[in-house]
């Protein structure tokens, strides 16, 4: 067994964890990031809006396509576009963009370990006061990594929650593959509700020479006539999927899971602690920037700090949208009455600039509240 020491374990390099490893590096604490699958691409549209590149100073030289229009298709009435006045989303390559996150944390002097989280090792063997020990695997070796503090950023399939006896996380289930580009396809970001998806949305998100095109539902019984609906209402082949073909992955739903549990000494951050925005499903913002927080908070030794710093930037939100998911999604005449609302162009501005720019304040949020309001109810 081999032996390897850090004040900080990062388990999972994706978007939260290789996060947190670029600003604890940078803020002088010694962390290993621990990845198993470096040259895997994750499932994902990889749209990001373009606010977050400039927030988090990230190249944009990752962003694959600047989008600057939506195509939305409401259940029951006729498709309508939404061009944004200013700002796009940026469609990044998943396996590009998280290897390019990775390499901004070694910048900084963090470590890269090539590894597998297994298992915390029982306390009589490596836990004491104020060490953790998990055993890993990396190169066909068994490893023992010993730290203060562990992170866990590896996703809505976390083991370290499931190392830690922590329930499976509610999700929402998702088919989805790579098409080529081409016709009607690859110029907006496209959703489509009702006969398309339950309790979620079928989409077409542009890449480069491909889109990726999927659906997302509550019921993973739907999923697979949904997926097939969307390529008859594209006129695409089911063969045109790029290999491996539809692939099946999940979405956590955000129900105020745990960010800290101080006894234990580890803190949750992206898909592991659930935070992903519900109804829009974004999470790639909300992973990396629970990466900085969580490092912020460990820079600064109060792990508190991290939970305080989240509930003042993102509840907020995450509860308006929760609570949209859940009155209007649900229901086909729901779905409708909300997505109809965003024919008005002040709503459509208003909720644009809330996706694209997430520094914007409380004042915002509430004056689209009470526009939205409005619209839907009178
Ligand atoms: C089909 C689909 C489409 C999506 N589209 C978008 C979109 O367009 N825009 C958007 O913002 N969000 C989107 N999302 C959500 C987004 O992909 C996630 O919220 C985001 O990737 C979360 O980042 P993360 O770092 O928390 O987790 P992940 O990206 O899942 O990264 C976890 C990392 O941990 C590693 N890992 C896991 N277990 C271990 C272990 N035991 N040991 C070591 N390493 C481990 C994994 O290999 C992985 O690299 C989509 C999701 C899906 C499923």
């Amino acid at each position: 067994m081999n032996f390897l020491e850090t004040r900080v374990l990062i388990v999972g390099g994706g978007p939260a964890g290789a996060t947190a490893g670029r600003f604890l590096a940078a803020s002088g604490v010694d962390c290993i990031i621990l990845e198993r699958h470096p040259r895997r691409t994750k499932p994902c549209g990889g749209g990001i809006p373009c606010g977050a590149f400039e927030e988090l100073q990230l190249p944009e030289n990752l962003i694959k396509k600047k989008v600057c229009a939506l195509r939305v298709s409401p259940p029951k009435s006729t498709p309508f576009e939404i061009c944004f006045q200013s700002g796009y989303i940026g469609i990044v390559e998943r396996q590009e963009f998280d290897s390019a996150l990775r390499e901004m944390a070694q910048a900084q002097g963090a470590r890269l370990l090539d590894g597998e989280f297994l298992c915390f090792l029982p306390p009589e063997n490596g836990r004491c006061d104020d060490h953790i020990v998990c055993e890993a695997v990396s190169g066909g070796e068994r490893l023992e990594v010993r730290s203060e503090l562990v992170i866990a950023a590896d996703g809505v399939n976390s083991r370290v929650r499931t190392a830690l006896g922590m329930k499976p996380m509610a999700s929402l289930y998702t088919l989805g593959a790579k098409l080529p580009a081409g016709g009607t396809m690859g110029n907006s970001c496209e959703f489509y509700f009702g006969r398309f998806a339950t309790g979620g949305y079928s989409w077409i998100f542009p890449g480069g020479a491909s889109v990726s095109a999927g659906t997302g539902s509550t019921d993973p019984r739907k999923l697979k006539p949904a997926y097939e609906r969307l390529l008859s209402e594209k006129g695409v082949p089911p063969e045109a999927a790029a290999a491996p073909g539809p692939r099946g992955y999940r979405i956590p739903l955000w129900e105020g899971q745990p960010l800290v549990r101080e006894k234990e000494k580890v803190l949750f951050a992206g898909d592991s602690a659930g935070l992903v925005m519900p109804f829009t499903f974004e999470g790639i913002y909300y992973a990396m920037r629970a990466g900085q927080l969580a490092a912020q908070a460990i820079a600064e030794g109060d792990l508190g700090l991290y939970g305080k710093l989240w509930r003042q930037r993102f509840r907020s939100r995450f509860l308006l949208m929760k609570g949209l998911w859940r009155i209007f999604l649900t229901t086909e005449a729901g779905t409708e009455a909300l997505i109809s609302a965003f024919r008005d162009e002040r709503v459509q501005q208003m909720g644009i600039k809330l996706w694209l720019d997430k520094t914007s304040g409380r004042g915002t949020l509430a004056s689209f509240i009470n526009v939205l309001r409005k619209r839907v109810l009178f």
